[in-house]
């Protein structure tokens, strides 16, 4: 099996895992318990911190752990969304959905000038593009525009953090999320970065933890494994050499391949490929029958075969939006995987072509 999925989520790294293990078994202490147990919790918290900090150039008090990049948007969204929120058309559903309910507009950040002017408290846009790759442009001018006018500005960097350097000095941003499953940490455990002297109050209240800006039992071996990703994740070691070969065996095919933001900055692993007139649900199902995992549009919506919100709402036609199919590499992806899983999608579609159906056997 071909693994072409780390956008919707990379495998747990085995340091990762022998860095866990013992906050399973022997040391299982409540970090905020006064006795050893607990001392020991809180110094394997406090190292983790230090080691996710340094992935993107934070202070360890300007860090929170939530329960992944879900939680983080949401907590600034709810914290400081309220009187006046703009996002993108590039934004997850952790930042479209709960910015719709908050009367957010959509904006283009070439635009964003204009649209300030109206008095929004709050930007909203994520860094590298989960379904597209596409990466922000342009954002230190970006962060001066929007502080001059007044406004908060908050980055999503769950799929940037790990494939691309991320400082938060020079991105300039108030807030920053990020998740560990996406860079070879465990799922359901993620941080927020608050610009220290920035008010955020908590999205989640109870007991005070983490100084109460989250409340809440840490997850301590989620934790520990997410500092261990973030030490190992070095955006210096991953090469858009898998992505580039798989795209060229497209291109050469002959095959009537969209491909997708190819003429923009994208993330080294991202290919987006579309086949307008087909069902991308199903080209998935018979990728993963010939041996590789890819997804259609945004994994993390759902199984459903609709066509990707976000690629209409950024005006690809309907019919290239139903045939997306995203291909999405990691660090550790190589040359032979991404030719193996190119020739499978060729010898699918030219069975599609053939039948009319997909059929690969
Ligand atoms: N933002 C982006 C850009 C994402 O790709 C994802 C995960 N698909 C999330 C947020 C949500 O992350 P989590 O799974 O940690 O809640």
């Amino acid at each position: 099996m071909i693994y072409c999925d780390f956008n919707a989520t990379a495998p747990c790294r085995q340091p990762v895992i022998d860095a866990m293990l013992p906050f399973f078994r022997e040391e299982f202490g409540n970090p905020a318990s006064r006795h050893g147990f607990g001392l020991r919790a809180l110094e394997a918290v406090e190292q983790a911190a230090a080691q996710v900090a340094r992935r993107i150039g934070a202070e360890v008090d300007e860090l929170v752990f939530t329960s992944g990049a879900t939680e983080s948007n949401n907590t600034v969204l709810q914290g400081a969304g309220r009187r006046g929120l703009l996002i993108s058309r590039h934004e997850h559903a952790s930042i479209y959905r709960p910015a719709r309910s908050l009367g957010a507009r959509l904006t283009d950040p070439a635009e964003l000038e204009e649209v300030l002017k109206d008095g929004a408290r709050l930007v909203a846009f994520n860094l590298a593009c989960h379904e597209t790759g596409e990466l922000l442009a342009g954002v230190p001018e970006l962060a001066r525009r929007i502080h001059a006018a007044g406004a908060l500005f908050h980055l999503d960097a769950t799929q940037a953090a790990g494939k691309i350097p991320v400082d938060v000095h020079e991105l300039d941003c108030d807030f920053l999320s990020f998740s560990a499953h996406k860079l070879g940490g465990p799922k359901g455990v993620g941080a927020l970065y608050i610009r220290s002297g920035v008010e955020l109050p908590p999205l989640i209240d109870g007991g005070g933890q983490q100084r109460g800006r989250r409340s809440g039992t840490l997850n301590v071996p989620g934790i520990v494994g997410f500092g261990a990703a973030a030490r190992l994740a070095d955006p210096a070691r991953f090469s858009s050499c898998a992505r580039d070969r798989f795209e060229e065996l497209l291109a050469a095919s002959g095959l009537p391949f969209e491909l997708i933001a190819t003429d923009r900055p994208r993330l080294p692993g991202t290919s987006l490929v579309s086949l307008p007139g087909e069902d991308a649900g199903k080209l998935v199902d018979a990728l993963y029958a010939a041996g590789v995992a890819a997804s259609a549009g945004s994994a993390c919506s759902g199984r459903g075969s609709e066509p990707s919100r976000l690629l209409l709402d950024l005006g690809y036609p309907a019919l290239t939006a139903a045939g997306a199919v995203r291909f999405s590499f990691g660090a550790e992806s190589s040359i032979a995987e991404a030719e193996e899983a190119a020739a499978a999608f060729i010898r699918i579609i030219q069975a599609t072509n053939r039948k009319g159906v997909v059929d690969v056997n």
